[in-house]
């Protein structure tokens, strides 16, 4: 017999930030109530934020500080609790308790010599907390939940801060644990971001990572549909908090997606496609302020005729990189170049060569990029400019290029049938002298 349908949900940081949105996605999961239902939260609103900073502090050895922000952080979660619950479960204070000691107890050792896997054990944290209160809330309101260990499912391999999913691993255990809860008549709760190695370290899949998980959840059972629920009715055209009239696309394709979200498309996290297209599951982009309202449909049906659909990628640093002989950029060297890209895990979003230089557009993640100037030093000059925008726009029009020029400085170009991709920088504004 075919196992009935299912369908996988995720709920982001803005969707569970605080008490009264933790009790809207309750109701939104109520009218859901009879199916069967996987939900996967991220962190509380700006938590995987602060938890960074605790992280930064505590590999910088400023352990006081770091215990001080994780106190705070127990403070608030305990209050946003109480205002939830009205008197805090004691079990749930109990197991948060738990939680937050475990990473207090590592800042009494020195830090690990690498900071990748630190982050991973700290800023995990974050779903963690937030599934706990989610799945007791859920069961308090008399809906029957399991929370669901997600580092028991997603493994990965020990890639800290950027886990590559261990599929035939990953999708055995989901298959032997989710099923069988479902079976019961009780909604899954788990958290996105995380998993874990084979030797039960704890990993997370990259910042903005839950939609990857319930991607993967959904991948894995062959899910019916899988639905990200957000603060905006669907996939804009444009970013709302930059642009002015934009407006909602109703059906993407799954390509069209990922040409989008590649480029910074904040709305959904790049690898959530590419699972889903592989088994024809639609994924429903919707909002969790107007949940009746029908959000914007991703799947192998979409049209072709789209609107300019603009993306914009910040802190982006333009490296240009010359021999130090003059000599020209050969193949050899762009080999060599890319090897170092590789090793200081530079994510390049755009390159383009002259005779003698090679230029490369990459997030300005860290030191990354002095990791790789130092490495090149000896053969190659490089400069770097920082602070960039990489703007793509998906099925330009000369009118929508130029607006996105307008008081900027373009640095480079690159234009393809279907896409023109531009790297600005703001224009300093003058002032004259008094
Ligand atoms: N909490 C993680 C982050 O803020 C993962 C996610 O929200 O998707 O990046
Ligand atoms: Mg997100």
């Amino acid at each position: 017999m075919q196992p009935l349908p299912l369908n996988v949900f995720k709920f982001g940081g803005a969707s569970i930030k605080d008490a009264s949105s933790i009790r809207n996605v309750a109701s939104i999961l109520k009218s859901f109530s009879g199916q069967r239902l996987v939900v996967i939260v991220s962190a509380m609103g700006k938590t995987t934020n602060a938890l960074e900073v605790i992280s930064r502090a505590y590999a910088d050895g400023e352990v006081e500080l770091a215990k001080q922000k994780l106190t705070e952080l127990h403070n608030a979660t305990l209050t946003t609790v109480k205002e939830l619950f009205g008197k805090t479960p004691p079990t749930l204070e109990a197991s948060l308790n738990d939680l937050f000691v475990s990473v207090d107890w590592v800042f009494d050792d020195p830090p690990n010599e690498s900071y990748d896997y630190d982050y991973d054990q700290i800023v995990s944290l974050g779903e963690l907390i937030s599934s706990h209160i989610v799945a007791a809330f859920l069961n308090h309101e008399g809906m029957p939940t399991h929370w669901l260990d997600a580092r028991d499912c997603i493994i990965t391999d020990n890639t800290y801060r950027e886990g590559w999913v261990q599929w035939p691993e990953t999708q055995t255990r989901i298959i032997k644990q989710v099923p069988p809860v479902l079976e019961e008549g009780k909604m899954v709760l788990t958290q996105g971001f995380i998993g874990s190695t084979t030797e039960n370290f704890t990993t997370t899949l990259g910042r903005e990572g839950s939609d990857y998980s319930a991607a993967i959840f959904s991948y894995c059972l062959d899910a019916e549909a899988m639905s990200i629920w957000k603060d905006v009715p669907g996939v804009l055209t444009a970013d709302p908090r930059l642009f002015d009239n934009v407006s909602k696309v109703d059906r993407l394709s799954y390509k069209e997606a990922i040409e989008m979200t590649y480029y910074g498309a904040s709305i959904i996290h790049p690898k959530t496609i590419k699972p889903l297209q592989n088994k024809s599951i639609p994924l429903h982009v919707r909002s969790f302020v107007e949940p009746t309202a029908t959000g914007t449909e991703i799947s192998d049906e979409a049209g072709d005729n789209y609107p300019p659909m603009v993306a914009v990628e910040k802190n982006q640093a333009l490296v240009n990189i010359s021999t130090r002989d003059f000599s020209f950029v050969a193949e050899h060297h762009i080999k060599q170049l890319f090897e170092h890209i590789t090793t200081t895990r530079l994510q390049v979003n755009m390159m383009q060569n002259t005779a003698i230089s090679f230029n490369i557009v990459v997030n300005d993640i860290d030191d990354r990029i002095e990791r790789f100037r130092k490495l090149v030093n000896a053969e190659f000059k490089t400069t770097v400019d920082r602070d960039l925008e990489l703007i793509t726009i998906r099925h330009y029009t000369t009118e929508v290029a130029n607006s996105m020029r307008r008081g900027k400085v373009q640095l480079l170009e690159g234009r393809m049938p279907l896409t023109l991709q531009m790297v600005v920088k703001e224009v300093p504004v003058m002032s004259r002298k008094a």
